[in-house]
């Protein structure tokens, strides 16, 4: 198969780590070019590091995650809790990254995703990946409406995979990029004594179990016109 153009477009900077990066890194290793971007900067996901210093702080973090693997990484830098799936100006700004990035596939949320920021951005961005198809729209340019998949949910809850990715020989190499987002992780396990790198490891062992393999990642995908293709687009 030849090398594809990925873009992943998640809401906070640890995301990819959490459910797609071994995916990602398999990816990379078969000779794609993969960009990840999130959309809220996660200032608001620490209770004693100010939001402007978290920001700082957590785009740096998503940068050295990203640096491990070999994907270019951005953002959109909208302040945690401000991102709205009806919002033109957002939704503008992810047509101009998919014009720009002119991916062949796109993974994001779910949309069974807990998480109310997690569903806008998943709005977001299936919105604007089929008005970037529009040339007279928006940023200059268009891209084509690609298959879009859906990364897993946290702790796999209410999302049912319909494609596996093997990923047991780069699961150290997921940890590893999880562990740069330290102020997420140390907090976690300082003050509420959970382990984050555990539960990871758990769910991709789980996904594992449900496939025959040690670990792996799993996925939907958006079924509709003209989203499906009949090549697998995943490792
Ligand atoms: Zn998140």
């Amino acid at each position: 198969m030849r090398a594809i153009n990925i873009l992943t477009v998640s809401c906070h900077p640890d995301d990819i780590e959490i459910a797609c990066a071994g995916t990602l890194l398999k990816c990379v290793q078969r000779g794609d070019k993969v960009t990840v971007c999130h959309v809220c900067n996660g200032n608001m996901g620490h209770v004693v590091i100010p939001p402007a210093e978290l920001r700082e702080i957590r785009i740096g973090e998503a940068k050295s995650a990203g640096a491990i693997a070999g994907f270019e990484t951005r953002t959109i830098d909208i302040g945690d809790l401000s991102v709205n799936g009806c919002d033109m100006i957002q939704r503008d700004k992810i047509v101009a990254l998919v014009k720009e990035v002119q991916p062949d596939l796109i993974i994001t949320h779910s949309p069974t995703d807990y998480m109310p920021d997690h569903l806008a951005v998943q709005k977001l961005v299936f919105d604007a990946s089929f008005a970037a198809s529009c040339p007279q729209y928006g940023a200059p340019g268009s891209a084509k409406v690609t298959p879009l998949y859906y990364m897993d949910n946290l702790a796999g809850m209410n999302f049912l995979p319909t494609e596996y990715v093997d990923i047991s020989d780069v699961m150290e190499l997921k940890l590893q990029m999880l562990e740069c987002h330290q102020s997420q992780l140390k907090w976690m396990r300082d003050h509420d004594r959970i382990d984050f790198a555990d539960f990871v490891r758990t769910c991709s062992k789980f996904r594992g179990l449900q496939c025959g393999v040690e670990y792996a990642e799993g996925f939907t995908q958006a079924y509709v016109w003209p989203r499906v293709t009949t090549k697998r687009l995943l490792p």
